[in-house]
């Protein structure tokens, strides 16, 4: 089927109790094993890309793989999602481009400005007059900590979202999805050693999601589509292979994954997870250089690095997400 935007996925992920994984797209490898992993699942997926993806690979690459993907995948509800777009201009572009759905995250603006831009893109991207179909728009209330491509917030310069706030944002917005920082982080560096506990194998162990601000916003908005960025876990099986194997990456901690189980029985219909691919495809790569000095051919080590990501996609969708077998 052609893409499709995430209307009708939230809307049943909503009623079914589970949430879509969206995951970041960079190459080619990427696409297939995010891809192959929902398709032998049957799972609906959402392909994200951010600006750091469309400097890195030019978007144009990206659109025509994920298009690919889909003909590879034709009974697949996939959507093709701008990641962080920080902009009108580039929310636009990608509309433009043949995106399905996009973020306009202006979180990071004064609120009055994050609810003029946000209502900008939502009036151009449900003009289905003007373009023939609609297209989704997520924005974002509170500001996640840590690092991602583009988008840097200092610890201690993060905030939850204001559940007050929520309501006015959606009804004068008019945007489809909501993302709300409720203790998510970016990166693989989550949480400072300081801000958490370890547990008795000397593992950081993180503070606790705050599901109360999560039901206090969903008893604001009954029915609306919530969405979690900065949630990946970090295998700590990943990071082991990848400090046994040359790399370098102390105390590297994420969201333990039955917190985001239990928000994805709730309200939240998207959750994003990027370092987790990130991860599996660098212990593959890793392992395999290690194992096999002699190999130099790309295809050797990429195909391992594919299958990690795609076990870690399948895991995601059975483990965390709850969504397979609902395409
Ligand atoms: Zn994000």
């Amino acid at each position: 089927m052609p893409l499709v935007n995430t209307k009708e996925m939230f809307e049943k992920a909503y009623k079914g109790g589970y949430a879509i994984g969206a995951f970041n797209v960079n190459n080619m490898e990427i696409v297939q094993a995010i891809t192959e992993a929902a398709g032998s699942l049957n799972a609906p997926v959402i392909l994200q890309v951010s600006s750091g993806a469309r400097k890195y690979a030019n978007s144009r690459y990206l659109i025509h793989m994920v298009k690919a993907a889909c003909e590879n995948f034709p009974d697949l509800p996939i959507a093709l999602h701008l990641d962080h777009g920080d902009s009108f201009e580039l929310c636009k572009a990608c509309i433009d481009d043949g995106f399905t759905s996009v973020m306009i995250d202006y979180s990071g603006h004064p609120y009055e400005e994050n609810v003029e831009v946000t209502k900008k893109v939502c009036e151009y991207a449900h003009d289905v007059k003007a373009r023939g179909r609609y297209i989704t728009v997520e924005a974002e209330l509170g500001t996640l900590a840590g690092v991602e491509d583009d988008v840097k917030v200092e610890f201690g310069k993060s905030s939850y979202t204001d559940p007050e706030q929520v309501q006015d944002f959606v009804t004068r917005t008019g945007v489809d999805s909501l993302a709300i920082a409720i203790g998510t982080s970016h990166g693989a560096y989550k949480f400072k050693a300081e801000q958490c506990t370890r547990n008795k194998d000397g593992i950081l162990v993180p503070p606790a999601l705050r599901l109360d601000i999560l039901e206090e916003v969903s008893r604001r908005l009954p029915g609306f589509p919530i969405v979690l960025h900065g949630s990946s876990s970090v295998p700590q099986e990943y990071v082991k292979i990848i400090n046994e194997h040359g790399g370098k990456m102390p105390d590297a901690i994420g969201i333990p994954e039955d917190q985001l189980r239990e928000a994805a029985k709730r309200s939240v219909c998207k959750i994003n997870i990027d370092s987790d691919l990130r991860l599996g495809m660098t212990a593959a790569i890793r392992k395999h250089f290690d194992e096999h000095p002699d190999h130099f051919d790309p295809r050797q080590y990429l195909k391992d690095g594919r299958d990690y990501v795609r076990e870690t996609v399948k895991h995601k969708i059975v483990a965390v997400l709850g969504c397979d077998n609902k395409a």
